[in-house]
């Protein structure tokens, strides 16, 4: 069983995000960039999934700009057998990342893909949606644990208030929700093994893909300020700001 995993370059999780002055973006100038978290998870869980015999081959895909070979990077020493860099300088939306993500399972003929939930940097939380839509598969997302026997998958899926479980036909795309399992650290030998896996290049135009985006983004802020707060006291002042500054208590 091959497995596919969309690994995207992100801002780094410890970022402080600065909002270009234009109100256009965010400044990526000098920003440490790595995998994002919750396709960090999903690696592991594919490699975990070769270490007990269930897949033969993880490969480890990203759609981005050559940099992005270094998050590849990251997948393999984490355990991923080869990768696949899908080069744009282009900022792709999910339904662009999903089109050619497509393009890239006709090609390898996985069983599985696992995607992060997310990307912290868009926080769209479409691609994996998106992508089992086009190829027609089941869809199991925000999974918290993954079984796979006798060509299904059963995963448990972080739902409001619970947890359910659901079983799936094989093929299947899979979304990693943040507790389906704690991603390892690679190690140095595993990163300088890493070096010498293969890491195949693709252009969008060879996928014949339209990555032509879909949306406008009119602004982006920075959250409000938070105002400072004031000491009070004793207790009677406290409840007296709440009840005739604050308004919140009767
Ligand atoms: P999103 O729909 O943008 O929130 O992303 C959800 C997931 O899709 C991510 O966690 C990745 O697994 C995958 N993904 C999105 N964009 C890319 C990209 N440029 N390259 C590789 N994988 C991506």
């Amino acid at each position: 069983m091959k497995v596919l995993v969309p690994v995207k370059r992100v801002v780094d999780y410890n970022v402080k995000i600065r909002v270009k002055s234009d109100k256009t973006g965010v400044d990526l100038a000098n920003v440490k960039m790595s995998m994002n978290p919750f396709d960090e998870i999903s690696v592991e869980e594919a490699v975990r999934l070769k270490e007990a015999g269930v897949a033969t081959e993880v490969i480890a895909v990203s759609v981005g700009p050559q940099q992005a070979q270094e998050t590849i990077r990251t997948a393999l020493a984490m355990g991923a057998d080869r990768g696949i860099l899908v080069k744009t300088d282009a900022e792709v939306e999910p339904l662009g990342v999903a089109k050619i993500l497509k393009e890239l399972v006709g090609a390898e003929s996985p069983d599985l893909v696992i995607a992060g939930k997310q990307a912290i940097d868009d926080d769209s939380n479409q691609t994996g949606q998106m992508l089992a839509a086009l190829l027609g598969w089941s869809q199991a997302t925000f999974a918290s644990e993954l079984e796979i026997a006798d060509g299904k998958a059963k995963v448990t899926r972080e739902i409001d208030g619970g947890l359910q479980t659901i079983e799936v036909s094989m093929p299947a795309v899979v979304t990693a929700d943040l507790r389906l399992n704690e991603p390892r650290y690679a190690s140095l030998p595993n990163i300088m093994k890493a070096k010498k896996k293969p890491i195949d290049e693709k252009t969008v135009e060879e996928l014949g893909v339209d990555i032509a985006p879909r949306l406008t983004v009119l602004e982006v802020t920075e959250p409000a300020a938070r105002e400072a707060g004031v000491k009070v006291e004793t207790v009677a002042e406290l409840v007296d700001k709440l009840k005739n500054e604050a308004g919140v208590i009767g």
